[in-house]
């Protein structure tokens, strides 16, 4: 009877952690007690799916795969071959002893923008001008939906940067300089993930289920505080502008269930945050109460020391110590794991803290159901580039841009353009470019030129269904004085910018128009009535040439909707958009955000004007 027992016990006790009324507690615990140093350790590396195939994820007992910036499984990717890629790396995790799923992360930073046809969204400073926390709660679950429907479960995303200086090639990426509205839009958690039951407790990540994914407030923490904006420097601040203006936004997000927390690559005054136990340990874990996992930054770990990967034992060491549970390595993972075993058997590293990262991790995995269900179907591939969510994405656009200027008088204002006109004139190097409008992370990693890489509507497309049929369109991307003299055009409307960029590449310590931006604004605008549209991640020198403009709008970087664009210049939505950032007059007067002392910007924070405002400037 005894030995009955034992059987029956032990049958029952084998499938606790597979079994969904568990608690995930229970089945978290129960897993755990399981597990072998090794498979411990795989739970903690991520690895780019290039160094990965499905007898790595078996033999090492990986925890995660990601495609790092526009790594995807082929040039030409469809939806279904994502679902393949990513169903057959788990098939190799699903056939490890105790079959535990991996988890796919992606940087879906405004849409799935590494996937072709998906739905591009303005990115997040354009957001931030919306002010609209119902809106990026709607972007948010259409990003997940798309992110679902290729199969991955997981987005590197949002970014609570509060970038404090433009010269910053990431500022695109950051809600705004002012932390209060940082906190805001930190609601497109709860599109991503799903609205947190009340009554939930403080910390514990949440995901609601299939369509949506786990989310990763991102990068920890002062990461828009580095000294000139410079990328993954450092950030010179007091511990009291520390933690209130860059750590604000990670109590929202902590409160809206976010799974996990990215590490910044940045330092705080000269420490690496990789190695900052006092903040991810100390701060995050301990004082905020986050129970979801904390992942390192590609290659983060290694440049702990300088120059980088030049001791990963140490880096080792001093990540996992300081509170780090996953490892974005991404490519050098037998490195990692023979170094973290070294560490574990001699002690360097207890044992209760290898327990504490995987539980986290295994946390998030069972909360989100990927013991369920981890293998995608193919249910949703239709819901990539829907127009109920390229709907949204030019709802987006339009409650984004901002009207700076409108008219040279103040009774005669330029906007909203007339749609019946003889001949209209659309110049500029970002008329026409999907890739200059969607900005860095988009299909590429830097992003990309053109109209070839994927769908959408540029924004003289969109000028062109916006008009009357009678109107004439002339589009030359730069037109000379004979030719805008030579006809007669009703108005102009001009679209310049910068160009593709992010991280590593994009800092900018001049912040002007890419050539030939600003001639076309002379050419054109010396001669013909014109509005300007500037696409640009940030505020860009405009002070120059604004008194030859006719109207200014800010359009940021709208992603694939341009439609949006004509929306709002020919009056059928009204302006709504604010300044999420201080537009400067010029760079020597940077970092100036709002609030500092000596305030003395072209437009402050907030600035935007409607076409009914009778101001001009
Ligand atoms: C960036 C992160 C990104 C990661 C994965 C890093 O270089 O800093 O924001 O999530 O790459 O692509």
């Amino acid at each position: 009877l005894l030995l009955w027992w034992l059987v029956v016990a032990t049958v029952a006790d084998d499938v606790k952690y597979k079994d969904p009324k568990q608690p995930v507690a229970a089945r978290v615990k129960d897993l755990l007690g399981r597990m072998t140093l090794e498979e411990k350790i795989g739970q903690m590396v991520q690895i780019e799916r290039i160094s990965a195939t499905p007898d790595i994820m078996k033999k090492y007992f990986i925890g995660s795969l990601l495609s790092g910036g526009g790594s995807v499984p082929n040039p030409h990717a469809t939806v279904a071959d994502w679902i393949n890629m990513v169903n057959e790396f788990q098939n190799g995790s699903l056939s490890t002893r105790l079959g535990i799923p991996m988890i796919y992360g992606i940087d879906a930073v405004h849409g799935h923008n590494n996937v072709i046809n998906a739905t591009i969204f303005p990115h997040n400073i354009g957001l931030g001008a919306t002010r609209d926390t119902d809106l990026v709660k709607r972007i948010g679950a259409a990003t997940a939906t798309e992110v679902r429907a290729t199969g991955i479960p997981y987005a590197f995303a949002p970014c609570i940067a509060v970038c404090r200086d433009p010269r910053w090639g990431r500022c695109y990426e950051s809600y705004s300089e002012d932390t209060k509205l940082v906190q805001n839009m930190t609601d497109i958690i709860l599109g991503l993930q799903g609205e947190i039951p009340k009554g939930s407790r403080l910390g514990v990540p949440y995901v609601a289920g299939k369509d949506k994914v786990a989310a990763c407030a991102k990068h920890f923490v002062g990461d828009g505080g580095t000294t000139l904006g410079i990328d993954e420097s450092n950030t010179v601040a007091s511990q009291h502008e520390l933690l209130s203006i860059h750590m604000p936004p990670y109590y929202d997000s902590i409160i809206k269930g976010v799974s996990t927390v990215m590490v910044s690559y940045s330092s705080w005054n000269g420490k690496r945050m990789h190695a900052n136990g006092d903040l991810i340990t100390g701060y995050l874990k301990d004082k905020l109460n986050f129970k979801g996992f904390v992942i390192s930054d590609w290659e983060g770990i290694d440049r702990i020391t300088s120059p980088p990967h030049s001791n990963y034992t140490y880096s080792v060491l001093a990540s996992i110590s300081a509170g780090i549970d996953m490892v974005m390595i991404p490519n050098n993972y037998t490195e990692f794991i023979n170094d973290l075993k070294y560490l574990v058997k001699h002690k360097f590293i207890p044992m209760d803290r290898i327990n504490d990262a995987v539980s986290r991790i295994l946390r998030v995995k069972f909360t989100m159901g990927l013991f369920e269900n981890p293998l995608a179907d193919f249910s949703m591939v239709n819901e990539v580039g829907s127009q109920p969510h390229r709907d949204i994405a030019r709802e987006a656009v339009r409650k984004s841009l901002v009207l700076l200027k409108n008219g040279k008088q103040a009774d005669e204002p330029m906007l909203p353009l007339p749609k019946m006109a003889s001949k209209v004139l659309v110049a500029g190097s970002h008329a026409d470019n999907l890739g200059y409008q969607c900005g860095g992370w988009t299909i590429g990693w830097q992003g990309f030129s053109g109209n070839e890489n994927t769908t959408g509507t540029t924004i003289l497309t969109g000028i062109k269904s916006a008009v009357d049929p009678k109107t004439e369109i002339s589009y030359m991307e730069n037109p000379n004085t004979d030719f805008i003299k030579s006809n007669r055009f009703s108005y102009a409307i001009v679209v310049v910018g910068e160009h593709p960029y992010t991280e590593m590449f994009g800092d900018s310590p001049n912040l002007t128009i890419a050539d030939p931006g600003p001639n076309i604004i002379r050419n054109v605008c010396g001669n013909v009535k014109c509005v300007v549209v500037i696409i640009s991640g940030r505020p860009v020198v405009i002070e120059p040439y604004l008194s030859m403009i006719d109207a200014l709008v800010a359009a940021w970087l709208p992603g694939t909707e341009g439609q949006g664009v004509a929306d709002v210049l020919f009056g059928d939505h009204e302006f709504t958009g604010k300044l999420s950032r201080t537009w400067f007059r010029s760079v020597d007067q940077l970092p100036m955000n709002i609030g500092d002392p000596h305030y003395n910007p072209l437009f402050p924070f907030g600035f935007g004007l409607t076409t009914k405002t009778v101001i001009g400037r």
